[in-house]
């Protein structure tokens, strides 16, 4: 039998895989499809998602493959004023890595696969449709089956509904860099918050440039990609001259939250337990965090002997992280859809004194394993670069750690890695002198 067997091979069960193969179990991965999915999806991950990257061993290879940036994300209206940014970071950012990164989900999900064949005790079933759990022979089996998940049926988890479903048209342009009007696109995202029109650009890299059109009231969806319906929608951007359309799909984007991530040796992650609306370019981010937060518990449970309820601890944890990115999303989604003239130029006038900044939010992971005590605990530990130039997680592994003060830590018989002298200046700014870091580097207890 089988450690875990992970249903669905999108970028959170390979994500998982890799985690999972990187902590020696033995696990079976099944798949429906033979092929990556090809539609246009995710276009954007963050720093952290980075950082978990690189404890899977693969930071390298996906820098290859993705754009950093330290660009942000622009709310601009009709007329062109700005209302609202989400701030770019310049450099590394707090992760030890630049905090925003763009790419094309097939070659994302193309080197998370190649991750997972350094694993002989990693089995991939490519082509292999699930229709019910019990073909699943497995300690613990994951469900990272998307939206429409056959392990979450089998859990019978209850839906909660944030409230927004709409949908818009998702097109990716191969772009032509010599053209003039290509040349002035924006490097920021934009978020066009036109009443008449909706829409998202971002530049995914390479010649790739992502426009999502949101559906109005009279869109025929099946006209939509016809060139004398599609071209005259970003006319203010491009003509058909400049780029070709290489892909495009109509989804609705839904805010849901599942409750019952497990059910004894059923779990879920990723869209199989939320979905968001792609406004913060955050929805694949928390499956990644999902399994980041999954994976060292499974393995202490297999491997360790912590008791079986550790795995209670994944849901309550990470609900009310994934809630508050989709509560944002859905508050920003309500400022770009709006599509009512009035209501818009009211909107506007509370921008009138400038934009608003914010940044991506750092919320407290739920009860769990962690102290109960105020932030801080329980939000993510930064990554600083240590004196001999490594970055912080790989001196410490996939294991605890506790950093701080060199005298406070000095002498002490270690059950974790102790690093002296590490994140001192991070935790005296918030009157902290040591703080145990759990394996996902998310803060367990401060002294
Ligand atoms: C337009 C758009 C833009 C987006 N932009 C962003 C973004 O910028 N940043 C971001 O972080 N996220 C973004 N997202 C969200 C992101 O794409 C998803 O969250 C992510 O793909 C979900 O990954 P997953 O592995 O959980 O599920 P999926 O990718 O859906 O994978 C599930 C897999 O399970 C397989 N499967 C299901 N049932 C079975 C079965 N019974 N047997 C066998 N196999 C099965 C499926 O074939 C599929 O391959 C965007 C989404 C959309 C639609």
């Amino acid at each position: 039998m089988k450690d875990v067997a992970i249903l669905g091979y999108g970028p959170v069960g390979a994500l998982l895989a890799n985690l999972l193969g990187q902590a020696g179990l033995t696990v079976a991965v099944y798949e429906r499809e033979t092929a990556i999915h090809p539609l246009p999806r995710a276009v954007h991950f963050d720093g952290e998602v980075m950082r978990i990257f690189q404890s899977a061993g693969l930071a390298d290879h996906i820098a290859l493959a993705t754009r950093p940036s330290s660009q942000g994300m622009h709310f601009v209206n009709a007329a062109g004023q700005t209302l609202i940014v989400r701030r770019g970071i310049d450099g590394p950012g707090p992760q030890g890595w630049p905090n925003n990164w763009y790419f094309h989900q097939p070659m994302l999900e193309q080197v998370l696969r190649e991750g997972v064949n350094r694993f002989p005790h990693v089995e991939v079933h490519l082509g292999r449709e699930i229709t019910d759990v019990s073909e699943l022979d497995a300690r613990y089996i994951v469900g990272c089956d998307g939206a429409r998940s056959l392990v979450r049926r089998a859990i019978g988890s209850r839906q909660h509904d944030l409230g927004l479903h709409q949908p818009w048209l998702v097109v990716d342009l191969l772009c032509d860099p010599s053209s003039r009007r290509v040349k002035a696109l924006p490097d920021y995202t934009v978020q066009l918050c036109d009443p008449a029109r909706p829409m998202t650009i971002v530049n995914v890299g390479g010649a790739r440039r992502r426009w999502e059109i949101m559906l109005m009231r009279g869109d025929d969806p099946d006209r939509l990609t016809e060139p004398d319906v599609f071209w005259p929608m970003i006319a203010r951007w491009l003509r058909p001259q400049d780029a070709r359309l290489e892909r495009a799909a109509i989804y609705t984007f839904h805010s849901l939250v599942q409750e019952g991530w497990r059910n004894g040796n059923l779990l879920l992650a990723g869209d199989a337990c939320h979905q968001t609306p792609p406004f913060l370019g955050q929805g694949m981010c928390a499956g990644m965090r999902d399994v980041a937060n999954l994976a060292w518990k499974l393995k202490a449970v297999l491997r360790d002997g912590a008791p079986d309820s550790l795995l209670d601890t994944y849901e309550s944890e990470r609900r009310p992280h994934v809630e508050a990115f989709i509560e944002l999303a859905v508050k920003l989604g309500a400022i770009l859809q709006e599509t009512d003239p009035a209501k818009a130029a009211e909107r506007d006038r509370r921008f009138a004194a400038g934009a608003e900044m914010f940044d991506f939010p750092q919320p407290q992971l739920g009860l769990g394993c962690r102290a109960d005590a105020p932030p801080p605990v329980g939000t993510i530990f930064p990554q600083p670069v240590l004196p001999d130039g490594r970055l912080m997680d790989k001196a410490i592994g996939p294991r605890f750690a506790v950093v701080g003060e060199t005298e406070l830590l000095a002498g002490r018989r270690p059950d974790a890695v102790m690093l002296p002298g590490v994140g001192v200046d991070w935790l005296a700014q918030r009157r902290l002198r040591a703080a145990l870091l759990r394996p996902d580097r998310y803060i367990a207890e401060v002294a």
